[in-house]
């Protein structure tokens, strides 16, 4: 097998990771061993054995990854980052519960500066843990791309709207009128992208979801809602409106491709033929689920059916944390526990999820998700000489049952190095867990 390239070949490099596992995770699911992987740039200029990539090459800065697992980023698909302000708050009680007498009264104290540390260390949280790209809904989502940047982290990230006031934009108006403005002041960064972000249907009313969907068509954005997360709410939609939740979103026209739903846990048989014939995309988000016993998504059917899932953490308050490397360990379990069967979501598909598909479900496939010339060079270093990941027979089962956030040594984002030997070199991680901790000190005094 022969590695490939583009550009000039003898070009110098920016960035030469060696001597590793390379798990392309391409369409022809390439792998070298020991490979490597050259980056020029924002780009991944070539991949292949090490051999090849090495000779007379030079590069400013290489990382020898020997007895490491090089792979592409992971895609956290939902989250809400800021909530990482409200990490065991409040635990053990029933989803409405939870948000309308714990989540939205902290969220009512919420300032802009609070969203911006919150996300920081959220930010910490998942480039130390392996994600390179989330993709995010919340209050204040301006501070949210903010600390993205800030922190060099890929983001798919939108404000959340719904009927009533919000603690940040006061009436809806506002708020769509701030998506606007964002989608336009982010048009041209290379991180950071907007979505338009209804919350939920039980929170919005039709004409303001027919209102999200025309935005995002115009803007040519994705457009993401929580859908079908518990049987609480198909009751309260099916009370509402006579139609379960995804029939409703049917009926305003708002299933397709660019819809992005997350949960997707209470879906009949007629809900899941619905999301394959709009190819929409949905978010699975396994631990929150659990957590707040919404239910089991039925996540081996839909893939069968032809639905692209990605995998989230959701918010820290219902998880309680954003390490994707076991989320996926619950993922599959979860899958296989619950069908009784061993053989649905192997590790290879659960590893999928979080890369492949979630660049597909976020819109940016072809750009990260794998490591191929021409991609965006989101890329980590797993550093596999650990106790638990030793003999290794298949580095994916290892990756899915085995692995932990604390074993991602090296964190690489768009060719930038932005955590290097377990060290965040885009923040002082201190002084943003000091922040939090200030935060916290107001939230519950
Ligand atoms: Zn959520």
């Amino acid at each position: 097998m022969t590695g490939y390239s583009t550009g000039t070949p003898d070009g110098e490099l920016d960035l030469l990771i060696t001597n590793g596992l390379v798990i392309t995770l391409d369409d022809e699911g390439r792998r070298f061993q020991p490979g490597a992987v050259a980056v020029r740039g924002s780009r991944i200029a070539e991949v292949g054995p090490a051999a090849s990539i090495l000779s007379g090459r030079k590069a400013s800065k290489t990382i020898d990854a020997s007895g490491c697992v090089v792979l592409p980023g992971l895609i956290n698909a939902h989250t809400h980052a800021a909530m990482t302000l409200f990490r065991g708050l409040a635990d053990d009680l029933p989803l409405m519960e939870w948000l309308q007498n714990h989540i939205f009264p902290a969220e009512a104290k919420l300032r802009e500066d609070w969203v911006y540390w919150g996300t920081l260390l959220a930010c910490a949280e998942m480039v130390l843990s392996g994600t390179t790209t989330f993709c995010d809904m919340y209050l204040f989502e301006h501070k949210v791309a903010e600390a993205a940047r800030a922190a060099g982290m890929r983001a798919l990230v939108g404000e959340v709207l719904y009927d009533f006031p919000s603690p940040h934009y006061g009436p809806i108006e506002n708020g769509l009128r701030f998506t606007e403005s964002l989608i336009e002041e982010w048009r041209s960064d290379p991180l950071v992208r907007i979505a338009v972000e209804p919350h939920a249907i039980y929170t919005c009313s039709p004409e303001l979801l027919r209102r999200c969907h025309d935005l995002a068509t115009a803007q040519d954005t994705p457009l993401i809602i929580h859908l079908a997360e518990s049987q609480w709410e198909v009751e309260e939609v099916l009370a509402r409106y006579g139609l379960r939740p995804v029939a409703h979103l049917e009926n305003l026209g708002l299933l397709g491709p660019h819809l992005i739903a997350d949960h997707c846990v209470a879906l009949d048989f007629h809900d899941m033929e619905l999301l394959a014939e709009h190819k929409v995309q949905v978010a699975h988000n396994p631990e929150s689920n659990m957590k707040l016993a919404s239910g089991i998504a039925p996540v081996p059917a839909l893939l069968e059916m032809g639905v692209n899932v990605a995998l989230g953490t959701d918010g820290c308050a219902s998880n309680n944390d954003l390490d994707l490397l076991g989320e996926m360990d619950s993922c599959a379990k979860l899958h296989k526990v619950a069908g009784q069967d061993p053989t649905v979501l192997s590790a290879a598909t659960v590893l999928s999820m979080a890369t492949r598909n979630g660049a597909k479900a976020l819109g940016m496939e072809g750009q990260v998700g794998q490591l191929a010339p021409g991609m965006l060079a989101d890329i980590i270093v797993v550093d596999f000489e650990q106790p638990h990941l030793t003999p290794v027979y298949e580095p994916a089962s290892h990756l899915v049952y085995a692995a932990r956030g604390a074993d991602v040594r090296h964190t690489i984002i768009h060719g930038r190095l932005v955590m290097e030997n377990r060290k965040l070199l885009t923040m002082d991680v201190g002084e943003v867990m000091e922040r939090v901790r200030s935060y916290a000190r107001i939230i519950r005094p």
